[in-house]
């Protein structure tokens, strides 16, 4: 008998869970059936000049994807923030451009925002080829976690969002690291869409990566900030911004690499200018 209660059990578990993703779509569906709230868009125009370059298309879709996060994601404020609608909003309107052209899908793993007033400090430790251990300090206007968190500086998100040709956004940079630590550990070579080939995006990926090393290395300056030469995780958060904001130039000094990040993000930001 008690196998039995155990078996009923245990199909009824599995059976919720099968059903969660069903019922998730649906509780989707009716919240983008929603009209978009006016004081929304009232934001959207005040704060968020990116959002008038896109395509119409693009623009719907994106305010349906902004209502889904902003249900779905908590915001928190940190250090005194209190959490505004102004911030939520300039906050998803950015994280959701990465999720352009992606049906269905809401960074799984991140659960919270986290919003501190102004760049923020870390404490950690970091060991040199020595071996010693340091205790560090760190200013940050951004953090990504795998475990479900992104911490923002929104002195730097606004900012950001009020300078959309820059090739810097924190926000951009942040949510292209949560991409990337879907499947785990941040490492640069993100899940690639279907357009995509493993080969080929690897190989322009390094070919492109070593190039700006070297470039540090010997202090020159170009497109590319130089802290995406720190990992080939930053090199893609660093892309991303850059891809989003300066498209022009990314296509023309690195056309290959505009063409994976193209494929990759669905999207052709040089057919908006
Ligand atoms: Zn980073």
């Amino acid at each position: 008998m008690p196998l039995l209660i155990l078996l009923l059990l245990a199909s009824l578990i599995i059976g919720l869970v099968l059903a969660q993703h069903p019922w998730r779509r649906y509780q989707r569906k009716r919240i983008m059936q929603q009209a978009f709230p006016a004081s929304w868009r009232a934001i959207l125009k005040q704060r968020m000049p990116y959002f008038r370059a896109l395509p119409a298309d693009l623009q719907l879709q994106l305010k349906k994807h902004m209502q889904v996060f902003i249900a779905e994601k908590r915001f928190i404020g940190c250090e005194g923030v209190t959490v505004t609608d102004e911030m939520r909003v300039t906050i998803a309107a950015q994280a959701c451009l990465l999720l352009l052209n992606r049906p269905d899908y809401y960074y799984p793993k991140l659960q919270q925002i986290l919003i501190y007033p102004a760049a923020f400090v870390v404490h950690g430790q970091a060991a040199d080829a020595a071996g010693v251990v340091s205790e560090q300090r760190r200013v940050l206007s951004g953090e990504s976690w795998g475990q479900g968190k992104v911490v923002l500086s929104w002195q730097d998100a606004l900012q950001g969002a009020a300078q959309p040709h820059d090739g810097r956004n924190v926000v951009i940079h942040e949510f292209a690291h949560q991409l990337d630590q879907e499947k785990g550990q941040a490492t640069g070579a993100p899940q690639l869409s279907r357009s995509n080939d493993y080969q080929q995006w690897s190989a322009v990926m390094q070919q492109a990566f070593d190039q700006l090393q070297l470039q540090t290395a010997n202090g020159e300056r170009g497109l590319l900030d130089g802290y995406g030469a720190t990992n080939p995780a930053e090199f893609f958060a660093v892309i991303s911004e850059v891809f989003f904001e300066q498209p022009e130039p990314l296509q023309t000094q690195y056309p290959a690499l505009y063409q994976q990040l193209s494929q990759f993000y669905r999207i052709n930001p040089l057919s908006w200018q």
